[in-house]
């Protein structure tokens, strides 16, 4: 029934991992989704689905694609993004673009976050009679969303469709996810002097200054955890200092430092009270040089999330897959996606291997996560 053409479970993945698709805001690291995005659209093609990509604009050649059944009332959508970050390429023990089997390990940038959910997507579908789906089944595959958000901001400011429900591909350890943080990614710009280190007395340091603000950024992040400003069990605030660039020797005063962090928080807070708190702890230094520092967004705010967990069909998923529903750190874009339906966050692998070098999956989740998308598909869409 379904085409020859379509490539097994590990070569889809193989050729996931092969194409970069790292998003950075960073112009010389970014890369466009398009050879990847033409992948997924051939296969979804052979597999008999209506493809459509979407093109984003304001960004550097990026792609969402909707892969469809039919269109229809209700049904099941699954989701995941087809970007990833940047890498380290001297930390990684193999070539990040080149899937390797070791030790029951698949390797590869992106393996965990989230391209195997893609390969496994792809290997469930052939293995189903898609025709004969009572409801309609969406695939959705955005872009940036390991920065901006933008792919699923504009899939769903422009979209009508009202599934019934939607999973997230995001690699949760195969555990049912319903509430994660927000984050604020903010940078902060220093301007001090340059001039020669011999002479420091009428100079601002750039450095040096940053450092204050790193001090009270990590006081804000010691006070919030001892005194959560809500009843959340766990730490309120997590301030990670993520990147700092500035000055080029050591025999001049550095002229001018830039620092990006991101700021999480939970579903209970939100993203001006955390606004509110920033600028309170950083007060004593930007008043007093209010004409060195500048404080942004590096992009828009992603809000917290928090699933209902009343409604009916969350309810059934719960029941479908036999789990609780957990809440998590980390972000998604779960935060759009629930403008359209109710969504969770279900997948292969741990979120512990994302981000780093030598990201893996490990293979004893590719059978039960198998098993778990087809009943989902079987259940939700007939
Ligand atoms: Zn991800």
């Amino acid at each position: 029934m379904i085409s020859k053409k379509l490539p097994s479970f590990i070569e889809c993945y193989r050729k996931l991992i092969s194409i970069p698709t790292i998003s950075s805001i960073d112009q010389s690291m970014d890369c466009s989704n398009k050879f990847l995005i033409d992948s997924l659209a051939n296969w979804f093609n052979d597999l008999g689905l209506n493809v459509e990509l979407y093109s984003i604009s304001n960004t550097r050649n990026k792609f969402n694609l909707l892969a469809k059944t039919r269109n229809d009332l209700g049904g099941l959508m699954l989701t995941g993004h087809t970007d990833t970050v940047p890498f380290d390429a001297n930390y990684w023990k193999y070539d990040p673009f080149v899937l390797t089997e070791f030790n029951n390990k698949l390797y590869g940038l992106g393996a965990v976050d989230m391209k195997g959910f893609f390969a496994l997507i792809v290997d469930v579908l052939r293995n189903i009679e898609l025709k004969k789906l009572k409801k309609p089944l969406y695939i959705l595959a955005t872009a940036d969303e390991e920065t901006t958000m933008i792919g699923a901001n504009d899939f769903v400011k422009s979209t009508t469709l009202k599934p019934d429900i939607a999973i997230i591909g995001e690699p949760t350890s195969l555990k049912l996810v319903y509430e994660h943080r927000g984050y604020i990614p903010i940078i902060v710009s220093i301007r001090g002097d340059s001039g020669h280190s011999s002479n420091l007395s009428h100079s601002v340091n750039s450095i040096e200054l940053m450092q204050k603000v790193i001090s009270n950024l990590i006081r804000l992040r010691n006070i919030t955890e001892k005194n959560p400003i809500n009843q959340h069990t766990r730490p309120c605030l997590i301030v990670n200092f993520g990147c700092i660039k500035g000055g080029d020797i050591a025999n001049r005063i550095c002229p001018y430092c830039e620092l990006y962090l991101d700021i999480r928080f939970v579903s209970t807070t939100n993203i001006d009270t955390v606004n509110k708190l920033i600028d309170q702890i950083l007060k004593p230094i930007t008043n007093k040089w209010s004409d060195r520092i500048t404080i942004e967004t590096l992009y828009p705010p992603i809000s917290s999330y928090k699933c209902c967990i009343d409604n009916i069909f969350v309810r059934k998923m719960q029941k479908l897959l036999n789990k609780n529903l957990e809440s998590v750190d980390y972000c998604t874009e779960a935060p759009f996606i629930q403008k359209l339906c109710p969504t969770l966050i279900f997948g292969a692998g741990s979120i512990n291997q994302a981000h780093q070098p030598n990201e893996f999956m490990h293979m004893s989740y590719i059978k039960p996560a198998y098993k778990n998308i087809y009943s989902i598909i079987n259940y939700f869409c007939n």
